[in-house]
């Protein structure tokens, strides 16, 4: 694996892998515990299951992941703000046999559970080299991130060693040459942080970790980021869009900034034009790319002449290696301009969704002409002098504030509350199209007798066990029936539109 090999060629340099807060790791002792990790792991060589890792941006993390994969194992990042109950629903389908909780044990498991005492014991033993044909094949998954299922339970896409040494030879064109220092803010259990874990170490960089309690706190963010001499900026739109609130984001802040590379969501004209005027030392980089085809597929550099295009920003053209195509109703769309659903082809499609066959052969196909692995985005796409455009999805999935969200899955959450017969989530949207936060309308078993406001609070407090922060709705609007489109089901358009007449 391109990431596993780089790791050794730095463990013999002086470089640092990771700088977390106080804490350094040099690529030496990122490869000695994560050496330490997988013999501890390769002890218990009949186990195979995936390696669960729960936390944050902890040092510890980093060795852990490298460790599973040195010995052949699959790791499953949990991240902290997913709740207990939606956290073992997720051990329920990983049926793991170890699992690394730093999260302050607060996860009831019956298998092994690694508090972080025992694993800085294990991480700190000496001992040999793991030897590479111990290492994870390229055919074998590297890990499992749970995202938002339509059904109400998280779903796990699968991605193979092969899927990121392919993703790594895609993207690393577009990363300098040698060394630097790149952000590491995007969560373990999103996919884009494999910009910095794995293209990072690819490229011998030192990851600058902004955990969840300074990206809360810019101040004291923006203090640490400006001893970072950070290089490479990866993070969504939403997480740059807060940092430019702050006119202290510029380039003095970062002097040695060179690159802003966004991927996860809509990237907007005016983030683009402040970051132009802010950091005019700086390139910046709209990348688009679902979980299920490895991080991401296209890149566009959005230069002065796509800043004064009316058009959105486009996602841009395919990485190398992954081929592009957009249909409709099962047609090829060929002609400029036309919309049709974007289909990702070639090396970095993953297998599918762990324990779901159903979804799995819904998605993703075989290509019968070339025999590549495909997978259907669900997003509209149109091209236009060689780049490709996002205009919308074909379903009820989106993003907030860079989360991936079905809104099936808050409603069949909200269905589990004991008052709620039945839920209908719909996004509130701003100018530009993008969802700014959710409503839920609500038909009760019975009257509550509450305020609208009491009833907020009782809900958003009951439906905390399922569902992280980010996927509970800011209102919630009692109805006494359902508006139904033809086909019957509920009509979300009639609702949003009652939305933008209740203030
Ligand atoms: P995720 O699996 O969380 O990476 O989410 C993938 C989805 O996010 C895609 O299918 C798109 O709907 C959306 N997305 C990702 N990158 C972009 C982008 N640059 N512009 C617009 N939408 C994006």
């Amino acid at each position: 694996m391109l990431a596993l090999d780089a790791l050794k060629k730095y463990a013999k340099t002086d470089r640092t892998a990771l700088v977390n807060r106080e804490e350094r790791l040099s690529y030496r002792e990122l490869d000695a515990r994560s050496d330490a990790f997988a013999r501890w792991l390769l002890n218990a060589p009949e186990d195979r299951s995936p390696v669960v890792l729960r936390g944050d941006k902890e040092t510890a993390l980093l060795p852990c992941i490298f460790g599973a994969l040195k010995a052949g194992r699959a790791y499953v990042p949990i991240d902290t703000v997913v709740p207990g109950d939606r956290a073992v629903q997720i051990l329920a389908d990983v049926e793991p046999q170890v699992v690394v909780d730093l999260a302050g044990g607060t996860l009831s498991w019956d298998g092994k559970v690694l508090s972080p005492g025992e694993l800085e014991t294990i991480l700190t033993a000496p001992g040999p080299e793991v030897p590479r044909d111990q290492w994870i094949g390229e055919g074998d998954t590297a890990y499992l991130l749970f995202t938002s299922g339509s059904t109400g339970r998280p779903k796990g896409v699968a991605v193979t060693a092969g899927n990121l040494d392919a993703f790594c030879r895609g993207v690393l064109p577009l990363y300098p040459e040698d060394g630097g220092v790149v952000l590491h803010q995007v969560s373990y259990s999103f996919d884009v942080s494999g910009c910095a874990v794995y293209a990072g170490i690819c490229r011998g960089m030192t990851l600058f970790t902004v955990d969840h309690g300074m990206a809360a706190d810019l101040g004291a963010c923006f203090a640490a980021l400006e001893r970072s001499g950070l290089s490479l900026w990866v993070s969504t739109p939403s997480f740059g869009e807060l940092c430019a609130q702050s006119e202290r984001f510029r380039q003095e802040l970062l002097p040695r900034l060179e690159r802003f590379l966004f991927c996860g969501e809509v990237l907007t004209h005016d983030l683009c034009d402040t970051l132009a005027e802010r950091f005019p030392r700086a390139r910046i980089l709209n990348t688009y790319g679902p979980t299920e085809t490895t991080v991401l597929v296209t890149a566009a550099e959005v230069t002065a002449e796509l800043r004064r295009d009316s058009r959105p920003i486009p996602i841009g053209a395919p990485i190398a290696g992954v081929t592009l195509r957009l249909e409709r109703e099962g047609q090829p769309v060929t002609g400029e301009g036309e919309t049709g659903e974007l289909l990702i082809l070639g090396p970095t499609v993953g297998p599918g969704y762990l324990n779901r066959p159903d979804l799995t052969e819904k998605a993703f196909f075989t290509d019968p002409g070339t025999g590549l692995r495909g997978y259907r985005t669900g997003d509209l796409c149109y091209r236009k002098d060689g780049m490709y455009y996002y205009c919308g999805r074909v379903d009820n999935q989106l993003k907030l504030g860079g989360y991936r969200v079905e809104l099936e899955d808050i409603e069949e959450n909200l269905q589990k509350l004991p008052n709620v017969r039945r839920a209908a989530v719909v996004p509130v949207r701003d100018g530009e199209g993008r969802a700014r936060y959710l409503a839920a309308f609500l038909l009760l078993r019975e009257a509550d007798g509450l305020s609208p406001l009491q009833r907020t609070i009782r809900l958003k407090k009951e439906a905390a066990p399922f569902l992280p922060g980010y996927m509970i709705p800011r209102k919630f609007l009692v109805v006494e029936a359902f508006p139904l489109n033809v086909n019957g089901k509920i009509d979300r358009k009639a609702l949003a539109a009652r939305l933008e007449e209740t203030p």
